[in-house]
C-alpha cells in the first residue's frame, strides 16, 4: 500500500479522500490555491503545498504544478478526486510519466468515453442499449436536420464533448430545430472547443438511473443503482439508492449492462454508467439505455457506500496500489436506503444565482452525513462551485431515510449567505417524492412553487424580536431581569423592507411581546395587537409548547434559522426615532446611555417641546421633548438610571416625542 498521496483537488472531496486515507494509514499532501490557504482541506491532510492563484487554470488545473508538488513531498500517488483534472487523459499520462500512480483508470479509457459519440459507438459494440439517435460524422445542418426528422421529435441535441448539461438542447418540433442547433453548437464551442453534438430521441417521463461499477482492469464489479432522476436543468439536487420502484430483474440488468460496458474497456478503478430510463409505465428492464460513462468517482457515491457498507476511495486506493478488487459481486449487498441532498450557496428565488459571501455560523446536525469543507466563518468566493455540503441520510427503507433527511436540513444551520436549503426541504417534503412519483422534469415543472418566497412564520419573527431584544449576544435567561420593574421596549425589524413592530415588556425568565404588525399569509401569520407570552426554559426560549427557533446577529443583521434561514434587519435606532414623527405615545432611549434628569413627573401636563429626560451618551447630551402638548402617563426611569437602546422611558397620553442633540 502507499504510504503517502497527493490530493489533487480541494473542498469536500479533497477532506473526504484524506478521511480514508488517515484510516488506512496513509499519509495526505494537499495542495491549494492562494484563497483556499486556510481551508479544512489543507488542514486535513499531513502536508500542503501551495500550487499557485486562485482561479482554478493556475492552481488546481495546472499540471505541472501538481506534479511538482507531489515531487517535492514524495508522494507515490495522486487522487484526482472529481471535476477538475479528474477526467483529464493528458493529466494521467503525466503523473504515469513522472514515474507516479494516477488513482483511476487509464488514460486510454478516460479517452474511450471522453466524448459521448465514440462512447456510444464502443457501447453498441459492446451491446449495451443506447439511447436511439445520431451520432455520426454528419455535422451540417441540414444533415442533421435529416437525421432529426428520422429519429422524431422531440429529441436532444447534446454536444459530443459535452458535460453538465453544456451544449444540449431539447428540440420539441422541426421547425424549432436549426435556431436549437446554433445555440447548442455556440454553447459547446465555447465550454469545450468542440462544437460536434449528436442527436437523440428524448425519452419520455425520463429517469436516470447509474450505476456504479469497480474494475481491476479486465473484470468488474457493479454496486447497484443510484436514482439521480430529481434534478434541476439536468444538475442532480438530490441522489438515492436504490432507486424507487425497481425491480429485482431490472437491477441485474442493468448491472450487468454496466459490467459489460467497464469490461469493454478495460476499466481499471470507480466509474459510473449513466442510463435514462423511459417510466412511462414504471421501470422495465427493456426501457433503459446507456447516456454516458463517467471515468471517476462520482459527487453522490456516498449513498451507494450508505447502502452497501463499501468505502470507495479505500477501494480505489486498494486498486490503484495492485490489489485485487476487495469483493467479489455475490458478496455484494444491498440494504436499506440512502438520500444525498447537495447543498448550494444559491439563490433559488433568483433564479438559482450562486452567491458569495461569509459563512458567520455553519453548524450541521448529527444523524446524517456531513461531506463538507466549510466551516464557520469560511468565505463562499466566485472562484469555485459554490457547494457548502452534501448531507446524507440512511435508513432501513425509503420513509425512514426521507424522513431523516427533512429532519436533518431542518436542523442545519447556515448564516451569513443565501442557500438552498428550504428549496431541498420543500422537495424532500413533497408528496410525489414520498411517492417516488418523479421524473428529471419534475423540478422545472414545480419550481415556481418550490422556490416561493414565504414570509418568516411567527416563531421566526418572535425569535427574532427576541434577538433585538438580547442585542448581539445569544437569547438568554437575564434577558428583561430589571430589579425594580419590568422593563418596557418597543422594537422594531425589517423583513425584505417591510416593517415589523413590537411592544415588549421584560421580566425575569418571560418576555411579554405584543406585534403592531402584519406579516405573512398562512395560518401562522403574525396579526396586528397579537400578544406572545414567551418563556426562557433551559434550552432556550419558548412559545407554549414550542422550542422557537435560533436567531444569530450576523453584523447589523440577524439570521433566524428555521426551514431556510430567514434575514431580518435591525434599522438604527437613531433612524427610527425621526422616522417615528408625532404619533408615538412612548418615549424610548434612541441608544444605551445614562439618564442625567428626567424634568417632569407622571399625571403632569406638558407643552409641546418641553424637556421630558436628558441623555447622555457618545459623549453628547440628547434631550427628549415633548413633541406637542400632553399628559406624562407613566415615568419608567429615574436620574441616575443607566439605561439600553430602545429602553422605554416615558409613557405619554397620545402624542409622540422629539428628539433634539447638543455637546455635553
Ligand atoms: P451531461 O453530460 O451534459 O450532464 P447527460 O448526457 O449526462 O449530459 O444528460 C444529463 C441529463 O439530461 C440526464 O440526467 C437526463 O436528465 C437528461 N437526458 C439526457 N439524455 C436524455 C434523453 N435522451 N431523453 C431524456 N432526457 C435525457
Amino acid at each position: 500500500m502507499f504510504k503517502k498521496i497527493l490530493i489533487a483537488n480541494r473542498g469536500e472531496i479533497a477532506v473526504r479522500i484524506a478521511k480514508t486515507a488517515a484510516q488506512m494509514g496513509i499519509e495526505t499532501v494537499a495542495v491549494y490555491s492562494d484563497v483556499d490557504k486556510n481551508a479544512l482541506h489543507v488542514a486535513s491532510a499531513d502536508q500542503a503545498v501551495y500550487i499557485g492563484g486562485s482561479v482554478p487554470r493556475e492552481s488546481y488545473l495546472n499540471i505541472e504544478r501538481i506534479i511538482d508538488a507531489a515531487r517535492a513531498t514524495g508522494a507515490e500517488a495522486v487522487h484526482p478526486g472529481y471535476g477538475f483534472l479528474s477526467e483529464n487523459p493528458t493529466f494521467a499520462e503525466a503523473i504515469e510519466a513522472a514515474g507516479l500512480i494516477f488513482i483511476g483508470p487509464c488514460a486510454k479509457a478516460i479517452r474511450a468515453m471522453g466524448l459521448k459519440d465514440a462512447a456510444k459507438a464502443l457501447m453498441e459494440q459492446a451491446k449495451v442499449p443506447v439511447v436511439p439517435g445520431y451520432h455520426g460524422p454528419k455535422q451540417s445542418n441540414d444533415g442533421l436536420l435529416r437525421e432529426a426528422t428520422r429519429i422524431g421529435f422531440p429529441l436532444l441535441i447534446k454536444a459530443v464533448a459535452g458535460g453538465g448539461g453544456k451544449g444540449m438542447r431539447r428540440v420539441d418540433t422541426e421547425a424549432e430545430f436549426s435556431r436549437a442547433l446554433a445555440s447548442a453548437k455556440s454553447e459547446a464551442q465555447g465550454a469545450f472547443a468542440n462544437d460536434a453534438v449528436l442527436l437523440e430521441k428524448f425519452i419520455p417521463s425520463p429517469r436516470h438511473i447509474e450505476i456504479q461499477i469497480f474494475g481491476d482492469g479486465e473484470s468488474a464489479v457493479h454496486m447497484f443503482e443510484r436514482d439521480c432522476s430529481m434534478q434541476r436543468r439536468y444538475q442532480k439536487v438530490i441522489e438515492e439508492a436504490p432507486a424507487p420502484g425497481m425491480s429485482d430483474e431490472m437491477r441485474a440488468q442493468m448491472g450487468k449492462a454496466a459490467v459489460r460496458a467497464a469490461e469493454a474497456i478495460g476499466y481499471k478503478g470507480a466509474g459510473t454508467v449513466e442510463f435514462i430510463v423511459d417510466a412511462t409505465e414504471g421501470l422495465r428492464p427493456d426501457r433503459f439505455w446507456f447516456m454516458e460513462m463517467n471515468t471517476r468517482l462520482q459527487v453522490e457515491h456516498p449513498v451507494t457506500e450508505a447502502v452497501t457498507g463499501i468505502d470507495l476511495v479505500e477501494w480505489q486506493l486498494r486498486v490503484a496500489a495492485g490489489e485485487e478488487l476487495p469483493m467479489a459481486q455475490d458478496a455484494i449487498e444491498l440494504s436499506g436506503h440512502a438520500f444525498e441532498a447537495r447543498i448550494y450557496a444559491e439563490d433559488p428565488a433568483n433564479g438559482f444565482m450562486p452567491v458569495t459571501g461569509v459563512l458567520g455560523h455553519v453548524n450541521f446536525p448529527s444523524g446524517c452525513r456531513v461531506d463538507s469543507a466549510i466551516q464557520s466563518g469560511d468565505m463562499i468566493t466566485p472562484f469555485y462551485d459554490p457547494m457548502i455540503a452534501k448531507l446524507v441520510v440512511y435508513g432501513e427503507n425509503r420513509s425512514d431515510a426521507l424522513a431523516k433527511l427533512s429532519q436533518v436540513l431542518r436542523k442545519t444551520q447556515l448564516v451569513g449567505s443565501q442557500t438552498n436549503l428550504g428549496f431541498l426541504i420543500q422537495i424532500a417534503e413533497h408528496d410525489d417524492f414520498s411517492r417516488g412519483c418523479i421524473d428529471t422534469s419534475w423540478i422545472d415543472r414545480n419550481v415556481q412553487k418550490l422556490t416561493s418566497d414565504n414570509a418568516p412564520s411567527q416563531a421566526v419573527v418572535l425569535s427574532a424580536a427576541l434577538a433585538v431584544l438580547t442585542q448581539h449576544t445569544a437569547p438568554n435567561r437575564l434577558t428583561g431581569f430589571h430589579l425594580w420593574h419590568p422593563l418596557k421596549k418597543t422594537l422594531n425589524l425589517l423583513w425584505k423592507g417591510q416593517k415589523i413592530d413590537f411592544y415588549a415588556e421584560l421580566y425575569p425568565d418571560r418576555v411579554v411581546l405584543v406585534s403592531n404588525s402584519s406579516i405573512g399569509t398562512e395560518k401562522d401569520a403574525l396579526t396586528d395587537s397579537q400578544r406572545f407570552d414567551l418563556e426562557y426554559k433551559v434550552s432556550g426560549w419558548w412559545f407554549g409548547p414550542d422550542l422557537l427557533p435560533e436567531a444569530f446577529w450576523l453584523g447589523n443583521k440577524i439570521w433566524v434559522c428555521d426551514t431556510a434561514s430567514q434575514v431580518f434587519d435591525v434599522p438604527d435606532p437613531l433612524d427610527w426615532v425621526e422616522s417615528l414623527g408625532t404619533t408615538a405615545d412612548i418615549i424610548f432611549s434612541p441608544m444605551p446611555g445614562l439618564v442625567s434628569n428626567v424634568a417632569v413627573m407622571a399625571g403632569q401636563k406638558v407643552e409641546k417641546d418641553a424637556t421630558l429626560v436628558v441623555l447622555e451618551a457618545m459623549k453628547m447630551e440628547h434631550v427628549l421633548r415633548a413633541p406637542c402638548d400632553c399628559i406624562v402617563k407613566e415615568v419608567l426611569v429615574a436620574s441616575g438610571d443607566q439605561v439600553e437602546a430602545e429602553a422605554t422611558l416615558i409613557l405619554l397620553e397620545n402624542l409622540g416625542l422629539s428628539l433634539s442633540s447638543g455637546h455635553c
